[in-house]
């Protein structure tokens, strides 16, 4: 017979709307979204149009395809154009009396509105005649398409089980184009998304939903409406389709399933269980009743809030009142008048299945999830999958994804969270050393021009004092005075000596070094007094290192003088070398007074000195730093100044790398 229309993308998602709270995967009931880069998506080879996603979704992030716009054009074109309503029409449109629903239809452009119901009375005489007849065994109704779509992706091997009968509204189709012609044009009107593609016999299906935007659109209000009824053929009992055991009402069947054969399975998660059961075989020769939704009156394309019973009592009401008011010997004619159309239909398995991932990849996919044995399952379904094993199929499937897993996700956000703090300590002492070194910079020039200013009147002065002196007989009682500006000019001339070795360009001409004979000839170029005892420790096995002999000496003596100051009633000096991997430690260590805590982070400043006037000048460390420092080294410090803590002393201790001077 005919075939299902060309696949349209029934359900898409808006992307920017999706807070990938995963509830459309859990409440799909054929896995048709895959989440990928944390984004569902909808796969429509998989999808039966259910709607169930376009439903839950409260970020209305889930939406199905739009059609007006063709029903429009159906409407503007020269041929009969016949509205096929859905019997679920007063559950919608409660606010609406149907002849006033029927006049505005008309008024869209139809020429003709007629009542799926009588589709529906159709279809039914025919599974009364099949079942008792028993010309077909164990069978699944086949009027929900969602259903077929369903039974011929998943279960392709029940294909020959569905009832081969047609929909009430493609038998309707077929009754109008019996009496209008092949030519008209025939647009159905109800609450189903999957309608959509379910038969190429229609010209276009649009939802209520959409019905109401047409309405909108068109400018059509109730008010103003003439009131008009169904043209015929009237529907029956076959009205009552829509509602919970629908087909049981029109059927005039017993409610009792052993009696009468058939078992009514309805919603997302029980018509599942009922072919999977008749499946099984468990079901024996019973007839199977299945809506995908809850009765058609909760279908997607309807208006959102739930109220089921009140819905299910709207369509109840007004078949009621159509019964008492129209006569059952009209409706039995036209029944006899539509007896020619053929009421067949045929389909076809559409294998939608996934390959089945083995044993080894789902291990893995769990293990990388961190599920390592059955107590790690925690089947929380916050993923949207009942257990973890599904979801770990579904990952291996391409389906979803490990960051779906809530617990999974939870320990990687700790994780990320714990480097994100180390990072963040890492930044802030980055932060306090770039400090150090912009003061230092500063410093430098400042002091690097003073300096230079200074420097030739400090010349100028030794000069003249030195001239003074060489005249002044060795019994001249100013000569004494002539030596002291002599001497302190000299002094001077050292402190501006050191302030311009600070504010040196940055250059390092690195030597090949022998560091142990490099550390001896440091300690021969201090003066130690003999109250201070002096040593090497060397744990070097290669002794070469490059570094700048001239600066790093400075950095050495400099080191030294400080101990040796610290040590006024003697003590140890040690210097100890030792490396590790490309780098290499000089450590000088003093028994000495120790460095008190609140000092510690000044004693790298500039003119920071702790020796009487005319004693320190404060630039030694600041030196040392900046040798370090282009030397891509680092210099730390451990001090201890409090006796009752242990021994008092200094330890300064360099690391170098042990470059080789070119690959710098
Ligand atoms: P200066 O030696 O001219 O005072 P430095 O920059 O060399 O300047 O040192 C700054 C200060 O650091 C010193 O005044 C002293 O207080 C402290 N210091 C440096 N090295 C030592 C050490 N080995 N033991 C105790 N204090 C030290
Ligand atoms: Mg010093």
């Amino acid at each position: 017979m005919m075939a299902h229309a060309a696949r349209k993308q029934l359900v898409y998602t808006e992307k920017d709307r999706c807070r990938v709270c995963y509830t459309c995967v859990r409440e799909c009931p054929v896995k048709a979204i895959r989440i990928i880069n944390g984004q569902a998506e909808v796969i429509n080879e998989r999808c039966i149009g259910c709607g169930n996603c376009v439903r839950v979704c409260s970020q209305g992030a889930k939406d199905f395809i739009r059609t007006t716009g063709v029903v429009w054009s159906i409407l503007a074109s020269h041929r009969p154009r016949v509205a096929l309503v859905a019997p679920s029409f007063p559950a919608e449109f409660q606010e609406i009396d149907a002849p006033t629903l029927v006049g505005m239809i008309r008024r869209l452009g139809f020429d003709q509105v007629v009542e799926v119901g009588f589709g529906a009375d159709l279809v039914a005489r025919e599974y009364e005649r099949m079942m008792n007849e028993g010309r077909h065994g164990p069978s699944i109704s086949s009027d929900c398409p969602a259903i077929v779509f369903y039974v011929e992706h998943y279960y392709p091997h029940l294909v020959p089980a569905l009832a081969p009968i047609a929909s009430p509204v493609v038998a309707m189709a077929r009754v109008m184009r019996q009496r209008l012609g092949p030519d008209c044009a025939t647009v159905f009107i109800g609450p189903c998304i999957s309608k959509k593609v379910e038969s190429d016999e229609l010209d276009e299906v649009i939802t209520f939903t959409e019905l109401r935007q047409m309405f909108l659109d068109g400018g059509i209000r109730s008010e103003g409406t003439t009131a008009s009824a169904f043209d015929p053929p009237h529907a029956g009992k076959g009205a009552i389709f829509p509602v919970s055991r629908g087909l049981l009402n029109t059927l005039k069947r017993d409610e009792d399933e052993k009696e009468n054969g058939i078992i009514v399975a309805e919603g997302r998660v029980q018509f599942r269980e009922a072919i999977r059961e008749f499946d099984s075989g468990l079901l024996g020769d019973m007839h199977l009743q299945l809506l995908c939704c809850e009765g058609c009156i909760m279908g997607p394309g309807t208006s959102a809030g739930g109220k089921r019973f009140a819905r299910r009592m709207k369509v109840k009401e007004y078949v009621q009142s159509k019964l008492d008011h129209e006569s059952s010997l009209h409706w039995e004619q036209e029944m006899e008048a539509a007896s020619g159309v053929d009421l067949s239909q045929e389909f076809f398995p559409r294998d939608r299945r996934l390959a089945q991932p083995g044993d080894d990849p789902i291990q893995e996919v769990l293990a990388s999830m961190g599920k390592q044995g059955p107590s790690d399952h925690l089947n929380c379904g916050a993923c949207g999958y009942d257990t973890c094993r599904e979801h770990a199929v579904a990952i291996a499937q391409g389906l979803a994804e490990n960051e779906m897993c809530l617990p999974y996700a939870i320990e990687k956000l700790h994780r990320s969270i714990g480097e994100l703090h180390i990072s963040n300590e890492k930044l802030a002492s980055a932060r306090e050393a770039l400090r150090q070194s912009e003061k230092l910079a500063h410093m430098g020039q400042l002091s690097a021009g003073i300096a230079h200013e200074l420097n030739n009147p400090l010349g100028v002065i030794t000069m003249y004092a030195n001239i003074l002196l060489d005249e002044t007989a060795a019994e001249n009682p100013v000569r004494q005075d002539i030596q002291l500006i002599a001497d302190q000019t000299d002094r001077c001339r050292k402190i501006v000596g050191g302030l311009l070795n600070f504010a040196r360009k940055n250059q390092v001409n690195r030597e090949e070094t022998n560091v142990v004979v490099f550390a001896r000839q440091s300690l021969d170029s201090v003066v130690i007094p003999s109250n201070i005892q002096s040593l090497i420790e060397n744990q070097m096995k290669d002794e070469m290192v490059w570094i700048d002999r001239d600066q790093m000496m400075q950095v050495m003596t400099n080191l030294l003088k400080n101990a040796i100051e610290a040590m006024p009633e003697g003590g140890m000096l040690r210097i100890s070398l030792s490396e590790e991997g490309d780098q290499v430690g000089i450590c000088v260590e003093d028994s000495g007074s120790g460095i008190p805590d609140e000092y510690m982070d000044k004693i790298f400043t500039p003119f920071f000195t702790t020796k009487g006037p005319g004693k320190g000048t404060g630039l030694g460390l600041p030196i040392i730093y900046g040798i370090v420092k282009m030397h891509s080294g680092k210099i730390n410090v451990e001090s201890n100044d409090d006796p009752a803590a242990g021994s008092t002393g200094t330890r300064f201790s360099i690391i170098l790398p042990r470059t080789n001077g070119t690959n710098l």
